[in-house]
């Protein structure tokens, strides 16, 4: 019997003891420095010549590890590899293929401050929110893990005399995962293993930022008992191989998380039948947001610039569901801002990989370039109230920044910045506040701040995001609590960590036998 499903919890990095622990883990880490990693294709390593070198966004002339790089020619191996592998997985009991998962999780479990000091050298990811990366990470092998179990029942049918129907779900075949940088373990992990776990054969193609996090899962599940060929590790540059994977006559399914330039272009890709295919592909495409924090009259106001400050600075704002745009009721709109600005002022920015702060560098030198511009225009369409310095002479660091009376339309409250700035506006009324946090083409995260139960009520059918949050900050969603995934141009809405989403991966069969 399998435990209920509960959430990983987080390392309380004020004990002592703890902190002793996590800085041990970095040490150890530090140690490991600069190794050259593989390619593994059906259970084999193969080290190229041709290698990605990940360095540390925080200390840029310290190398991570070398990743060797999948030419097109790898990749069709890892395919055909995949395919015949499919034969076998596909039929192993899906609690044997639980298990693996569960294995897998006991393994990360007991090693879990290692895996966060990797987080804090490769992405350059703060102690806390490495913690959380990692045990979200563990979440989602639990969780899927025992959602398997769940569909391994099928579903119920009516039978009729001398008729026995059955319902049950196969896997489609050999797919790929695309998965970015920012949750480089939680995110790498769960659009991995899901596919994988419904029987699927999965050719992982990690961020060429993170790699070496990424090689780390695949060590983890191959000493968790993966059989050869169940996954092949395909790092490589995505201009080189990213449209070659899609493409791919075998591809049967891309789960992808990233930009939505990439997002769309994959779903276009997608559609099009390759000569020799005999199926069509399905995409989980989960991409971008703008999201807001719309902030009432009557609401708490220091609770509202507590989740606006969070939400917006976490991990230097470089999520998906981060805050950037705080929309407020114009009776409250000078006091939340003043309260966020002073809170802001306490964030400390450096290198996680060295001592605890609040914030790191960002992860690479064109996302600290395309900050900067966005910086540049946010000073012509508002008010710079705080930070805006940017300094790239040791790491990608950006401070927190801050601008106000920014319009609604205005680029930086409409395109996403990925970085740690956000814009304040404000509205006359709770209609109004909708209408602005409505009006960007994404559809991701959202929260309000209120105590008026008639506007949560209003907020909850007309705020049009995927995940939506009442009285708390719009980030860190928990697998199988909240299940995320976005409306609009964020993507297919896939609720990741949810119910539904191995359902993504799976066929429904029916058999119906006359005796
Ligand atoms: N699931 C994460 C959160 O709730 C965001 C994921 C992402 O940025 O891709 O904050």
């Amino acid at each position: 019997m399998v435990v209920p499903f509960k959430h990983e919890p987080f390392t309380d990095f004020t004990n002592e003891n703890n902190r002793k622990e996590f800085e041990a883990a970095l040490k150890k880490v530090k140690a490991e420095l600069g190794k050259e990693y593989p390619l593994v294709i059906n259970g084999e390593k193969i080290y190229t010549e041709d290698k990605l070198v990940s360095v540390n966004p925080g200390k840029k002339d310290q190398v991570v590890g070398k990743v060797s790089k999948a030419t097109k020619e790898h990749i069709d191996k890892a395919f055909e590899s995949a395919g015949k592998a499919f034969k076998k997985w596909r039929k192993m009991a899906p609690e044997a293929r639980a298990d693996v998962l569960f294995r897998a999780a006991a393994i990360v479990r007991r090693r879990k401050h290692e895996f966060s000091a990797w987080l804090a050298f490769d992405a350059g990811k703060p102690w806390g929110q490495a913690d959380g990366d990692t045990a979200e990470g563990i979440d989602f092998l639990e969780y899927y893990g025992r959602q398997m179990l769940e569909l391994a029942k099928g579903k119920p049918l009516e039978d009729r005399a001398n008729e026995h129907n059955s319902y049950f779900y196969q896997p489609m075949g050999p797919g790929v995962t695309i998965p970015p940088w920012n949750f480089a373990f939680a995110i790498v992990c769960g659009t991995t293993v899901a596919p994988i776990v419904a029987g699927n054969p999965v050719l992982l193609k990690p961020s060429e930022n993170t790699p070496v996090v990424a090689y780390k899962l695949v060590e983890v599940l191959e000493e968790a008992g993966l059989p050869k060929g169940v996954l092949s590790f395909v790092p490589g540059n995505p201009s080189e191989i990213g449209d070659y994977l899609v493409d791919h006559k075998d591809t049967h399914f891309v789960n992808f998380t990233g930009s939505r330039a990439t997002g769309t272009r994959i779903i276009e890709r997608a559609a099009k039948v390759q000569e020799g295919q005999q199926h069509l592909k399905r995409v989980v495409a989960e991409m971008g947001g703008k999201d807001t924090i719309i902030v009432d009259s009557d609401a708490d106001l220091n609770l509202a610039a507590e989740s606006i400050v969070n939400s917006a600075f976490g991990f230097s704002g470089q999520k998906c569901s981060a805050c950037s745009r705080a929309v407020i009721h114009k009776d409250v709109y000078d006091e939340v801002l003043e309260k966020s600005i002073e809170l802001t002022k306490e964030l400390t920015v450096g290198n996680p990989a060295e001592e605890d702060v609040y914030m790191g560098a960002v992860v690479n030198k064109k996302q600290f370039d395309k900050i900067k511009d966005y910086i540049e225009i946010g000073k012509t369409e508002g008010e710079l109230v705080y930070g805006g310095e940017a300094d790239d002479s040791t790491g990608y660091y950006i401070k927190p920044t801050i601008f106000k009376n920014v319009a609604p339309e205005a680029r930086i409250m409409q395109e996403e910045i990925f970085g740690p700035v956000v814009a304040f506006t404000k509205a006359d009324n709770f209609d109004e506040l909708l209408n602005i946090a409505n009006n960007t083409e994404y559809g991701l995260t959202g929260a309000v701040i209120s105590n008026n139960r008639e506007h949560l009520e209003q907020a909850r059918y007309d705020f049009h995001v995927g995940n939506l949050y009442f009285n708390r900050g719009c980030t860190a969603a928990i697998v199988g609590y909240q299940p995320f995934g976005g409306f609009k141009m964020s993507g297919t809405d896939s609720k990741a960590g949810g119910p539904d989403y191995l359902q993504h991966f799976l066929e429904a069969k029916i058999v119906s036998e006359t005796f």
